[in-house]
């Protein structure tokens, strides 16, 4: 009953295979049982939720980095009318803009770690790190990108691959919809 799907051609995460899974009317020995007890497979999903997010929340914060670094060191060699493109106060300004974003998220993702490593991150706060870097991520390197120039929409350039690899963190793991709805429900509750 187990069958493969196509191999789903995605706009980015090109090096990541993506499939779906069919299932139908699959039987599983009974010695082959993950977890403590039958019909408890959503639930035991459902508990790892909060883990998940907040990996997602990493990578966004791990590429927030990355292309804040490239594009610092790509503004530094170009010249624009008679001076390096760095040195422009735009460039500087859109830079800080990043880089204070970044190290904020960064903060917030690395509390959200030790929390999971104490065994105490709610399914609210990962909601938080999971919308919010991700978000943040795509506003990122949407201004490092802007940033190379024509360069940027040039998939030779680490920025452009980042922009596309980006925007799935939007929506997987639990659209970002999805995570308000979570907080808010923690709030209202
Ligand atoms: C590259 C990739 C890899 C993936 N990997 C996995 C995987 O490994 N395992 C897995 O299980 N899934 C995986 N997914 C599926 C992914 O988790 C879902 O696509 C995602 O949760 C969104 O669900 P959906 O596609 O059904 O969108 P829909 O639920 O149809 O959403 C469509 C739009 O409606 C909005 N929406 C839906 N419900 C509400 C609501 N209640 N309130 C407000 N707005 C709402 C959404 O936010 C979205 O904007 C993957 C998806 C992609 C693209």
């Amino acid at each position: 009953g187990f069958r493969r799907g196509r191999l789903l051609e995605k706009l980015g995460q090109k090096s990541l295979d993506t499939a779906e899974l069919f299932f139908d009317g699959v039987r599983v020995p009974a010695a082959n049982l993950l977890g403590e007890a039958e019909g408890r497979g959503f639930t035991q999903l459902m508990q790892q939720l909060p883990r998940e997010r907040l990996l997602i929340a990493v990578g966004a914060v791990a590429t927030m980095r990355r292309a804040i670094d490239e594009t610092v060191a790509y503004t530094r060699t170009r010249q624009v009318f008679g001076q390096p493109l760095i040195d422009m106060q735009n460039t500087r300004f859109k830079l800080a803009e990043c880089e204070t974003v970044a190290t904020i998220a960064a903060r917030f993702v690395d509390d959200c770690i030790t929390r999971q490593l104490e065994g105490v991150l709610d399914l609210s706060t990962a909601a938080m790190a999971k919308w919010w870097t991700t978000q943040m991520n795509c506003q990122v390197i949407d201004e490092c990108l802007q940033l190379h120039g024509g360069y940027g929409y040039m998939l030779e350039y680490p920025i452009a691959r980042m922009y596309a690899d980006a925007r799935v963190g939007k929506i997987y793991g639990g659209s970002n919809e999805i995570m308000k709805e979570i907080i808010a429900r923690g709030m209202t509750a």
